[in-house]
C-alpha cells in the first residue's frame, strides 16, 4: 500500500521547476513518456505509487496538478517532451495572469480559479491508498506562485489539517529577476508560509545563481532557467528520494518533519548537492565518501545564499545515494576519515540551519526600502489589500528573524535544556509509520 504525495506546481517558475523534477524522477523510475515502465530493477517499481498513479490501462500518471494565470508555460509543458505524460484534465488554467502581483494571485484573479484547483487536489488525494501529504512547488517573487501557491497551501491546511504540506520555495535575486516588486511579493508569502506549511525547502535563485557561475563556472549566458532548474531537481529528486525507493531509511514526510523540526516556525530548509556538474557535463567525478561528505556542508553547495559555518545547525540530515558502504557514511558523519572511493555517488543535504536568516534579512531590507516610501503599494491596495497586512507580513519575518538569531546566540546549556524539552513533544506527536486508511 502506498502512501501518496500530491504535487501541485504553480506559475512560471513552479511549473518549471516541476517538470525539471518530473523529468528526473522519471527517469530514475523507469517511466517512458508515454507512462509506460520501461526499466529494469523492481526498486524502481517498489514505492512508485507514493508519486505515480497507475491508471486502468497500467500507464503511471504522475500524481500532479499543473495551475497558472496564463497559458504560456502550460502550453509549452503540453508541445514538450512530458506533454502525454500529466493527466490532460490536471492542467488547470487562468486566460488573466497575475502580473506579479501578490494581491492578484491571492485575492482576486487567483481566487477565481481557486475551486477548481481544489476539485482536481481532491480527485487525486481521492486515488491515494493512503494520502501521506502534499508537495508545492513555487516561485515566491511573483504573482501566481506566490500569491495564488500560498492561497492554495492555505486552502489545504484548511481542508487537509492532519496531512503533511511541504513546499519548495523559490526566493528571489536581483541577480536573476529585474522585477521591482519581488521582496513584497516574497515577503507577503513568506507570512503565509510560517503559518501554514510544515516545511519550506527554500531554493534560493541568489544562490543557484552563484553556483552556476562561480562553482560550474558557466557563462553568464547559460544562467537560464534550465540550467538554474536542473540544479533544483537534482535536490528535490535527492530530498525525495529516501521517500520514493525502498531502504534502510523507509522515510515519510512526517518523519522527516519530526527529525528536523525543534521549534515549529523554524521550518525552513536550507538544502545542498554534492557533486555539482556543470551543465552539459555528463559524467560525474568519482568522489569517494569523504570527498562527497565535506563539499555537501560547504556554503557554495548550498542552494541558499547563506553560511552555516557562521550560524549553528539545529539540526541536518545527509541522504547518500550509490554504491556507498552505510558504515562508511556512518563514519563520515562522525569524523571525516579517508577512505576508499566509490563511484557514482551523490550526497543530498538538508540542514535546519539558523543562518537562513541572512536570505530573509536581505529579501526583508529590500522591503524595507520600498516600503518606507510606500513604493508601488496602490498596485496592491488597488486590487482591495489593506496596508496592514504588509505592516504584519514584515513584522513576522522580522520576528523569524529574530528567532534565529536567539538560537544561535543561545548558550550550549540553553540549548540543551530546549531540546530535551521539545523532544518529549515530538515524540508524543509521532504518528504510526502506516495510518490507517480515511
Ligand atoms: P508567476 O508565474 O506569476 O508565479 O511568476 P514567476 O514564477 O515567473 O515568478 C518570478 C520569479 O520566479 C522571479 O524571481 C524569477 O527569477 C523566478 N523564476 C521564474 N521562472 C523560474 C524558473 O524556471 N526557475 C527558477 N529557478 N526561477 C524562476
Amino acid at each position: 500500500m502506498s502512501r501518496g504525495i500530491v504535487c501541485l506546481q504553480a506559475g512560471q517558475c513552479g511549473n518549471q521547476m516541476g517538470t525539471a523534477f518530473w523529468t528526473t524522477i522519471s527517469d530514475e523510475h523507469g517511466i517512458n513518456p508515454n507512462g509506460e515502465y520501461t526499466g529494469h530493477d523492481e526498486n524502481q517499481k517498489e514505492r512508485i505509487g507514493v508519486y505515480y498513479t497507475q491508471s486502468s490501462e497500467g500507464r503511471f500518471v504522475p500524481r500532479s496538478v499543473m495551475l497558472d494565470l496564463e497559458t504560456g508555460v502550460l502550453d509549452n509543458i503540453k508541445a514538450g517532451p512530458l506533454g502525454q505524460l500529466f493527466r490532460p484534465e490536471n492542467f488547470v488554467c487562468g486566460q488573466s495572469g497575475a502580473g506579479n502581483n501578490w494581491a492578484k494571485g491571492h485575492y482576486t484573479e487567483g481566487a477565481e480559479l481557486i475551486d477548481s484547483v481544489l476539485d482536481r487536489v481532491r480527485h487525486e488525494a481521492e486515488a491515494c491508498d493512503v494520502l501521506q501529504g502534499f508537495q508545492v512547488s513555487h516561485s515566491l517573487g511573483g504573482g501566481t506562485g506566490s500569491g495564488l501557491g500560498t492561497l492554495l497551501v492555505s486552502k489545504i491546511r484548511e481542508d487537509y489539517p492532519d496531512r503533511m504540506l511541504v513546499t519548495y520555495s523559490v526566493m528571489p535575486s536581483p541577480k536573476v529577476s529585474d522585477t521591482v516588486v519581488e521582496p513584497y511579493n516574497c515577503t507577503l508569502s513568506i507570512h503565509q508560509l510560517i503559518e501554514n506549511a510544515d516545511a519550506v525547502f527554500s531554493i534560493d535563485n541568489e544562490a543557484l545563481y552563484n553556483i552556476c557561475t562561480n562553482t560550474l563556472k558557466a557563462p553568464a549566458s547559460d544562467n537560464n532557467y534550465e540550467n538554474l532548474n536542473k540544479l533544483v531537481a537534482s535536490v528535490m529528486s535527492g530530498v525525495t528520494c529516501s521517500l520514493r525507493f525502498p531502504g534502510q531509511l523507509n522515510a515519510d514526510l512526517r518523519k522527516l518533519a519530526v527529525n528536523l523540526i525543534p521549534f515549529p516556525r523554524l521550518h525552513f530548509f536550507v538544502v545542498g548537492y554534492a557533486p555539482l556538474s556543470g551543465p552539459g557535463s555528463q559524467v560525474y567525478k568519482s568522489l569517494s565518501v569523504p570527498e562527497i561528505t565535506s563539499q555537501m556542508f560547504e556554503s557554495r553547495n548550498m542552494m541558499a545564499d547563506c553560511k552555516p559555518h557562521e550560524g549553528r545547525y539545529l539540526t541536518a540530515a545527509a541522504y547518500f545515494r550509490g554504491k556507498v558502504s552505510t558504515e562508511e557514511v556512518e563514519d563520515e558523519m562522525r569524523k571525516i576519515q579517508d577512505k576508499n572511493a566509490s563511484q557514482f555517488v551523490t550526497g543530498t543535504f538538508i540542514g535546519n540551519s539558523t543562518a537562513i536568516q541572512e536570505m530573509f534579512r536581505r529579501v526583508g531590507d529590500q522591503f524595507s526600502v520600498m516600503f518606507k516610501r510606500k513604493a508601488f503599494l496602490h498596485w496592491y491596495t488597488g486590487e482591495g489589500m489593506d496596508e496592514m497586512e504588509f505592516h504584519e507580513a514584515e513584522s513576522n519575518m522580522q520576528d523569524l528573524i529574530q528567532e534565529y538569531t536567539q538560537y544561535q546566540d543561545a548558550t550550549a546549556g540553553d540549548d540543551q535544556d530546549d531540546v530535551g524539552e521539545y523532544r518529549e513533544e515530538a515524540y508524543d506527536d509521532e504518528l504510526p509509520e502506516e495510518e490507517p486508511v480515511e
